[in-house]
C-alpha cells in the first residue's frame, strides 16, 4: 500500500470519528485514534506518524522489539502495548512501551509495578476486561473477585497510574453486536467511577477497531484502535 494511500485512509477513518461523535454531541477531540501497527513493518508505521498519527498499538513484545531501532526517529509517538502479555516479558515491556492496556491479572499487574518503582517511573496501565465471557480470551471477569481485589488494592501499586479500561468484545462481521459489550464496559466504568477508589482513574474506554469503532464511540469509547482500516487486510 503507498503512502498517499494510508494518509488517505487516515483522513477519511478521522472523518468518520467526527461524524460518529457528531451524532450522539460529543467532542471529536475527546476520541483518540490508535493505529494497530502488529505485523506492519517500521516503514509503514512512518508513514502513519507522517499523516499525524501519534499513538500506536502493539500486540507483540518480541515483535516491536525488532521493530523499535527503526522507529526513533519518531519522537512525538507513542506506543502502547495492547495484546496479552506474559509475566515474564513485563520488564522487557516496561522497556518498549509507554502504556500497557492489557494488564489482565493481579500478578502481572504486581510484576509491572515491581519493574516500574526500579525504574522510578509511573506506568500508565488499563485493566483489560473479558466483556463476552469468553474463555479463549484474556481480560477480567466484569464481576470478577480478581478485578475486584485490584480495584481496592490499587494503593498497593504505586507506580501503576490506572486509568480506565479496555476491551475486545467477541468477534462478528455485524459492527452493531458489538453494541452490547461497550455499552456493558461503560455501565462498568460508570459504577467503578461512583465508587471514587483511591488511584483509580476511569477516564480512558479503550474499545473498538476496524469494523466496529464507529458503535463504539456511540457507545462513549475515548480511543478506537484500528489497523486493517489504516493498512488493508493483515499477511498472517
Ligand atoms: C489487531 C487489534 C486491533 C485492530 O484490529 P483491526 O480489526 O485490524 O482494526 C485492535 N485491538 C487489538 C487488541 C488488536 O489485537
Amino acid at each position: 500500500m503507498s503512502s498517499s494511500r494510508i494518509a488517505e485512509n487516515i483522513a477519511g477513518i478521522r472523518g468518520r470519528i467526527g461524524q460518529a461523535a457528531g451524532r450522539i454531541g460529543r467532542d471529536p477531540e475527546t476520541i483518540e485514534l490508535m493505529v494497530v501497527t502488529k505485523t506492519v513493518p517500521a516503514e509503514r508505521i512512518r508513514e502513519a506518524y507522517q499523516a499525524g498519527v501519534r499513538l500506536f498499538g502493539e500486540n507483540r513484545v518480541q515483535e516491536f522489539e525488532t521493530k523499535r531501532p527503526d522507529l526513533r526517529t519518531l519522537g512525538e509517538a507513542r506506543f502502547h502495548m495492547i495484546g496479552h502479555l506474559q509475566r515474564n516479558k513485563a520488564a522487557r515491556a516496561i522497556a518498549l512501551f509507554q502504556a500497557i492496556e492489557s494488564v489482565d491479572s493481579w500478578r502481572l499487574a504486581a510484576a509491572l509495578n515491581e519493574y516500574a518503582a526500579e525504574r522510578s517511573a509511573s506506568l500508565p496501565v488499563l485493566l483489560e476486561i473479558n466483556v463476552g465471557g469468553e474463555e479463549q480470551k484474556s481480560g477480567l471477569a466484569p464481576d470478577s473477585p480478581e478485578l475486584e481485589r485490584i480495584l481496592l488494592g490499587a494503593p498497593e501499586f504505586p507506580n501503576l497510574a490506572i486509568q480506565g479500561f479496555m476491551t475486545i468484545p467477541p468477534y462478528t462481521e455485524d459492527p452493531q453486536a458489538g453494541r452490547p459489550y461497550f455499552r456493558k464496559l461503560r455501565e462498568l466504568r460508570d459504577a467503578i467511577a461512583r465508587r471514587s477508589l483511591p488511584r483509580i482513574s476511569t477516564e480512558v474506554l479503550s474499545m473498538g477497531m476496524s469494523h466496529d469503532f464507529e458503535v463504539a464511540i456511540e457507545e462513549g469509547a475515548t480511543r478506537v484502535r484500528l489497523g486493517t482500516a489504516i493498512f488493508g487486510e493483515r499477511q498472517v
